[in-house]
């Protein structure tokens, strides 16, 4: 799959309008994706054992969307095959008020995956760029001096700090994917009927979902600038149509893939002092009486 198709080229505009929420590119249905997706994971799991052995560097996935749009589920479907020990995944609700006595990018910088690690941020610092941005009374609350509250640039210098942060990140070794799952209005309607039909899906609902819905264009036109601002040639942003979860959990998977292939990741090589050890230890183990 050409996954370049869905990435926000550095310095580049967003139109959202151009992005088809039901695009399925080759695939006419779900038989393929799926064995596809399975072979993507199986990949993954080679790479995050490479990764790790190596201890060098680290994979941030970042997933934002809008309520429905299918974060929890393509975590699941595409983090399934991965040792749950070389993997983690942070969600991010309102913040608590110890982390709004710090700085935005506090609690963010707390959970970033150490050298080795896939981590995975459901939802994450780009809140403060949308939610925030739409219901601007949420600075209120966030304790900051008056002269950043009251100031006009605050949403082009919050775009700032997050592409330094980001790219100090990346200089060190962090890895970074920024996934938005591209849903449209009418597939998040029918998601949350179902929601509502579903027994077993009734806690998944809040009415506040439909609230920030009415919303709508105003979170897309965050989505847009966020993205435009931030989306740079080594922390790139993709969008993903996410009508059809089957292919938006396979175009995750492909990306995630490609990039780790990309780093052409390497088990540590032993020193020669190392493999005369492990001949000893041979040796030793060999010499032992029988059990
Ligand atoms: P689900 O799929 O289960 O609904 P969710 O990620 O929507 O998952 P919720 O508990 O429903 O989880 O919602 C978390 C809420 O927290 C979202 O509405 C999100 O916008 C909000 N939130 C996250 N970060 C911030 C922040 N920094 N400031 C304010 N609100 C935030
Ligand atoms: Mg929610």
């Amino acid at each position: 799959m050409k996954t370049e198709k869905f990435l926000v080229k550095e310095g580049s505009k967003v139109n959202l309008k151009n992005h088809l929420t039901d695009f399925t590119g080759d695939y006419t249905d779900k038989k393929q994706a799926v064995k596809d997706l399975e072979k993507n994971v199986a990949r993954m799991r080679e790479l995050q054992d490479v990764l790790y052995a190596q201890d060098k560097y680290s994979l941030l996935i970042i997933i934002q969307a809008m309520d429905a749009a299918g974060k929890d589920g393509a975590i699941e479907h595409v983090m399934t095959g991965v040792n749950p020990q070389g993997c983690h995944v942070v969600s991010f609700k309102q913040p608590s008020s110890e982390e709004l006595d710090h700085d935005f990018l506090w609690r963010c910088q707390k959970n970033l995956p150490a050298r080795g690690m896939i981590g995975i941020f459901n939802r994450s610092h780009y809140e403060e760029v949308l939610v925030v941005r739409v219901h601007p009374q949420i600075l209120q609350f966030q304790q900051l001096p008056d002269d950043t509250l009251n100031d006009k640039d605050i949403w082009n210098k919050r775009f700032k700090h997050i592409r330094d942060w980001e790219n100090h990140l990346v200089e060190n070794g962090t890895q970074i994917i920024k996934i938005f799952l591209n849903v449209s209005r009418a597939e998040q309607k029918a998601r949350f009927l179902s929601r509502i039909a579903e027994a077993d899906k009734n806690w998944k609902f809040s009415i506040g979902d439909v609230k920030e819905r009415g919303m709508w264009n105003e979170y897309m036109k965050c989505y847009k600038e966020a993205m435009e601002a931030t989306s740079t040639d080594k922390a790139p942003w993709y969008i993903i149509p996410a009508d059809k979860k089957w292919f938006t959990r396979l175009a995750i998977a492909e990306i995630i893939v490609k990039r780790l292939e990309s780093l052409n990741l390497q088990y540590p090589v032993l020193t020669d002092e190392h493999k005369a050890e492990l001949l000893e230890a041979k040796k030793m183990l060999e010499a032992e009486p029988a059990e």
